[in-house]
């Protein structure tokens, strides 16, 4: 009985450790970007250094901005945030 309380307490503590390290995960890097203008999708690979604030869509040729506060066209027309911001980290 006492076995076994035992195991179920280092099972618990084992699934918190799993739920820490799952919180330290590293931010997603791709991104599928979806253009306002003309609805094409392309995935890009975002810089974990540095925002992008610009970004020329190959279909139809139009530089996409940030709408409003957001930082980088990730955050406005990604799928994925970008990597500063998945972090919970203050942007550029
Ligand atoms: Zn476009």
């Amino acid at each position: 009985m006492i076995f076994g309380i035992g195991l179920l307490v280092f099972g618990i503590y084992q699934y918190k450790n799993k739920k820490n390290m799952s919180i330290n995960k590293e931010a997603v890097l791709q991104s599928t970007i979806t253009c306002p203008e003309c609805g094409h999708k392309k995935e890009e690979t975002m810089p974990t250094n540095a925002c992008q604030y610009f970004y020329d869509c190959e279909n139809c040729k139009q530089v996409l901005k940030p709408i409003g506060e957001d930082c980088c066209v990730y955050c406005s027309y990604g799928t994925v945030p970008c990597p500063p911001i998945q972090l919970d980290q203050s942007c550029c």
